[in-house]
């Protein structure tokens, strides 16, 4: 059987943030078909777009799988419904938000995903964490160490300890 790296990134910025996403950590660890689940540190961040709201808690998990992306996305979906996510508005508030943002090295593009995820390479509550758990031969290393340089210090980011 087939076993991707995939990086996981995670968000909430509505109750308590910081045990939301650890106990979405630990969920995705008791899934037998995912190993090897390590988290970048947590991070304070802005909000993107327009809507007033709290900061965010984000953070990567790294992760292996013998689950396709759309079968990993599916696990995702069902932990943010776990969570009680309610979308209500666009880039507004969010108890958890779970995205793909690399799947090993591929590159697709479906009605329901999309990898790599088309604004990861524009937030930089992405990229900071990501390189703290990306593989040095990952084949997108280099462009989110680029990505990660001409972004830093235009949006807020703090390491929580
Ligand atoms: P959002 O409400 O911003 O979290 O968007 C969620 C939707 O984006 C999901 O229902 C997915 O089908 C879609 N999507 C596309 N690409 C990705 C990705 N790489 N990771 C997670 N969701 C994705």
């Amino acid at each position: 059987m087939e076993i991707t790296t995939a990086y996981v990134g995670v968000g909430s910025n509505l109750g308590r943030s910081e045990d939301i996403v650890a106990h979405a950590i630990s969920d995705l660890r008791a899934v037998p078909q995912i190993t090897e689940v390590q988290s970048s540190a947590y991070y304070l961040t802005d909000p993107v777009g327009n809507v007033d709201q709290d900061r965010f808690i984000n953070a990567v998990i790294k992760l292996k799988t013998t689950f396709s992306a759309e079968e990993l996305l599916a696990v995702l979906h069902s932990l943010e419904k776990k969570y009680k996510r309610v979308r209500t508005i666009k880039w507004g508030p969010r108890t958890l938000d779970l995205d793909i943002e690399l799947f090993g090295d591929h590159s697709l593009e479906s009605e329901d995903l999309t990898i790599p995820h088309p604004e990861m390479f524009n937030r930089l509550f992405v990229l900071t964490p990501l390189l703290e758990v990306l593989d040095d031969d990952n084949v997108f290393k280099d462009e989110v160490i680029k990505a990660e340089r001409s972004l830093a210090g235009s949006q807020y980011i703090k390491k929580l300890i």
